[in-house]
């Protein structure tokens, strides 16, 4: 039994909101991820099932390995098509803000949607939600946004309206927002969840066939180049850094979602508690940090970069550049090696 995660008031809200909507928008986070989009989609399918007009719109482009997910061919995405998202914004009478907990993380889509007239409804599993919803389903020990949808779809009274494509799309960002269930999976929930969604149909091993089975050899070449030749450990203070320049990434033909990963890389090493990810873009530097056990790396991700996240997957920004971020980094080793004691006498 999978209990309900919404009060039978909220769940009358919630419910009362989308059968008084015709006009449906969902958005999701810059740089949507397979949670993001999962949910997008698995909610998607829903509403459509329910006959609403909806559409997902994503700041700017997803993943290509999602594609076999039903609906991300239909998903607008505002970086290319800005005045059509801002016509659906605002005409829509409902939007739902899927995996993210304040408007700055739609990053240029943020003044369309704040200016948008519909009631909104935040459904996200990030620490600290930003009270910018007319009602927000903020669970941050929920382990991914789609399990969270799941169980939200359930309080709604919908589960026999999820179809296999939304089971397939729920079941990613599960996957992908766990390390396939190597990380904050351990919750007997989450695979009673799974039983249902195969009970669905769905084939698991296929969603991971589609989604890891997959590559490019460029897309190995350039992880394996970057941590045999850009990997740099700091063994006292239990951290590694990897660093790579919009030069190395063209050279391998970088795509976007190519590093997704990468930065998890370090934490199999004996010892080593914190990583960071440092990548060059046109504009900015892009930080991702990851950690194990009780190490903070949202605190370092807020405090210094801009940035937030949870415990141990976190991110932020760097204006300047490549080599300065990654000194920035380095100034922050004695705080790294102090928390890195800490998590370790912790664990
Ligand atoms: P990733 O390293 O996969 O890009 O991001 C991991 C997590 O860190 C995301 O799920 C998100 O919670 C958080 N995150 C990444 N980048 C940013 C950022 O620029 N700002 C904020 N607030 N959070 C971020
Ligand atoms: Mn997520």
């Amino acid at each position: 039994m999978i209990p309900k995660i919404l009060t039978k008031v909220q769940a009358d809200e919630m419910g009362r909101l989308i059968d008084e909507a015709s006009r449906i928008v969902i958005v999701c986070h810059v740089a949507p991820d397979g949670d993001a989009i999962g949910s997008s989609l698995a909610l998607w399918n829903l509403l459509t099932e329910l006959g609403k007009d909806v559409h997902v719109v994503t700041p700017d482009a997803y993943p290509a390995d999602l594609r076999f997910l039903k609906g991300c061919k239909d998903i607008l995405v505002y970086s290319q098509y800005a005045d059509f998202a801002k016509e659906l914004l605002g005409r829509a009478d409902l939007v739902f803000c899927l995996d993210f907990n304040e408007p700055k993380r739609v990053d240029q889509m943020e003044a369309v949607l704040c200016a948008s007239p519909a009631k909104k409804v935040l459904i996200d599993h990030h620490l600290a939600p930003k009270p910018f919803c007319d009602m927000t389903v903020s669970h941050p020990e929920i382990s991914s946004t789609c399990e969270l949808l799941f169980r939200v779809i359930c309080s709604l009274g919908l589960f026999d309206r999820l179809t296999l494509d939304a089971a397939a799309a729920i079941y990613t960002g599960m996957m992908t927002d766990t390390g396939n269930f190597t990380y904050n999976s351990n919750s007997p929930e989450t695979y009673l969840i799974i039983a249902e969604l195969i009970k669905k149909g769905l084939n698991k091993d296929a969603v991971y066939a589609r989604l890891h089975n997959n590559n490019r050899a460029e897309k190995l070449q350039l992880n394996s180049y970057a941590i045999s030749k850009k990997m740099e450990l700091f063994p006292l203070q239990g951290a590694a850094i990897i660093s790579l320049s919009q030069r190395e990434l063209n050279h391998y033909r970088y795509q976007k979602g190519d590093t997704e990963g990468l930065v998890n890389v370090p934490l199999s090493i004996e010892n080593i508690y914190f990583s960071a990810f440092v990548r060059e873009e046109t504009n900015l530097i892009k930080i991702s940090l990851r950690s194990k056990g009780t190490f903070p790396s949202n605190k370092i991700a807020e405090e210094y970069f801009n940035g937030g996240g949870h415990l141990n997957a976190a991110g932020g920004e760097f204006f300047g550049t490549l080599q300065e971020a990654c000194d920035a980094l380095k100034k922050l080793l004695p705080l790294i090696g102090s928390l890195t004691e800490q998590a370790k006498k912790e664990s």
